[in-house]
């Protein structure tokens, strides 16, 4: 069955077709990291996981690049203001390398939390500086590019069209009536692809223009066409990426290569709070952790995500976040209901069914919230069979909530449920079975009983409820 995706760039749907026959080649835009990334960052890399699970449920391999971005990011996706991690740095007195493998640390083990495939290759800015000088070299040579004493510009009169992907108007009134940073650029909408450092930057390298860094957009530029080649199949990021940083790194590679870097550019929508933007500069962000510290799960946060499909706004409320964690909830029971049901002969045909509506919803652009109410119905079947639990588990190589491992989430929930003194009895009790203590273990059972509780031993371990 074909996979079909929405792409910016053609402004339609599209039936997806490899440059390479089975190979996928993907280039991710990852995280700034200047600060913990919080969950309207992550509803982008659930979109990302989506994509990567969806193609290779189709069959496909992927070579998928995601950058971390530890330079050259300013305040504006533009030319304007300081760079985030050098701002970062100074306020929490520490070098930006502290600072960038502090946050990417925390940032991949969220992402392990939300069971994120990591792409295959992860590609750091600070650690592809010859490339990126090599790529101003060639935009130089190639006529796209021109010095002015503070950086590199892109000029982008050389082109063609410009812009290509975003409706922005170049107005060039309202470009006129702003104050530029730089008067020496040749028009307001050039952009800079190298930065000549002020002398107390901190973050700068030896360049044939001086102690410089690189710009945000020219990063990503560099790094596909190291990993990717001239031409790769899929460019993904958020929306806000489309009219700034994404033009800029296709105005680029067609100044160095001569053509758009990648076939399809997907987009998510953004995460909102109280209808607008969550945004690290708005103050008005969560961390995974702050969820969970309200009893929501990073795999419930997961879910709540796929309450919309990835192309339309998702306004975040607590109440909905923790529907969702309910929802999970019942979703792991039902799983793990049918799971311990016994086969019953559910028709081929009916499972074949089922099979080709899940397919058809998530290969229709990523279609989670269809797909999701497929799930439903196998999860609310009256009669329980080892086949639906079969089934869904094959669903979640796309989905990712890890229902494998539903038994230990639903015993775990038990167990917060649990008095502390309860949980004291059943953890001593775990140790004293471990250690052939029979007698002690039959004693705490008898006062775990006496306290109100049914104990269960089975061959998987001890169960624990209230009575
Ligand atoms: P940053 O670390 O700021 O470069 O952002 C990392 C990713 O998160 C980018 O793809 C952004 O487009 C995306 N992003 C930022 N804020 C949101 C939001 N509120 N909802 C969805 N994606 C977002
Ligand atoms: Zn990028």
């Amino acid at each position: 069955m074909q996979v079909i995706l929405y792409n910016t760039l053609t402004r339609k749907k599209e039936e997806f077709q490899p440059i390479e026959d089975k190979k996928v080649r993907i280039y991710t835009c990852g995280p700034t990291v200047y600060s913990y990334a919080h969950i309207g960052n992550f509803r982008s890399y659930i979109f990302m996981d989506n994509l990567r699970r969806v193609l290779e449920y189709n069959g496909y391999t992927l070579k998928h690049v995601m950058n971390i971005t530890d330079v050259g990011h300013l305040e504006s996706d533009a030319d304007e203001g300081e760079d985030k991690m050098e701002k970062a740095a100074r306020k929490e007195n520490k070098d930006p390398y502290e600072i960038a493998k502090f946050y990417a640390d925390i940032f991949f083990k969220d992402m392990g939390r939300l069971h994120i495939e990591r792409p295959e290759i992860i590609a750091k800015a600070t650690e592809h500086i010859p490339e990126m000088i090599a790529f101003v070299e060639q935009l130089i040579q190639n006529g796209y590019a021109y010095e002015t004493s503070k950086a590199i510009y892109f000029d982008i009169s050389k082109l063609d069209k410009y812009p290509v992907l975003s409706n922005r108007k170049l107005d060039d009134q309202i470009a006129g009536a702003r104050v530029e940073v730089d008067p020496e650029k040749r028009s307001p909408y050039d952009f800079a692809v190298w930065i000549k450092a002020p002398i107390n930057h901190i973050m700068k390298w030896e360049s044939p223009w001086g102690l410089s860094y690189p710009g945000w957009h020219l990063e990503c530029s560099a790094m596909s066409r190291k990993y990717l080649g001239d031409v790769f199949d899929i460019h993904t990021g958020g929306v806000d990426h489309v009219p700034t940083h994404h033009e800029n790194e296709i105005a680029q590679s067609k100044g160095c290569t001569g053509k758009i870097p990648a076939k399809i550019w997907m987009h998510v929508e953004f995460l909102q709070v109280d209808g607008g933007k969550m945004s690290k500069s708005l103050g008005n962000t969560y961390t995974l952790d702050q969820l969970q510290e309200k009893g929501i799960e990073p795999l419930a946060y997961k879910l709540f995500c796929y309450t919309a499909h990835y192309r339309t706004k998702l306004n975040f409320t607590f109440d909905s976040a923790i529907s969702s964690q309910k929802a999970l909830n019942r979703l792991r029971r039902a799983y793990q209901e049918h799971e311990e049901a016994l086969v019953i002969g559910i028709p081929t045909n009916e499972i074949q069914d089922y099979k080709k509506r899940f397919l058809e919803a998530v290969n229709d652009d990523l279609n989670m919230p269809l797909a999701m109410g497929i799930i439903w119905e196998i999860a609310r079947k009256d009669i329980k069979a080892r086949e639906w639990a079969d089934l869904l588990l094959d669903f979640d190589k796309v989905l990712a909530l890890d229902l494998e491992n539903s038994k230990s989430y639903l015993e775990e929930e038990k167990k917060i449920e649990l008095p502390e003194e309860i949980q004291k009895w059943v953890e001593e009790r775990k140790i004293a079975r471990q250690n052939k203590d029979w007698e002690k273990s039959d004693e705490l059972r008898d006062k775990i009983i006496e306290a109100g509780y049914i104990v269960k031993d089975t061959k998987e371990g001890m169960t624990v409820e209230k009575g």
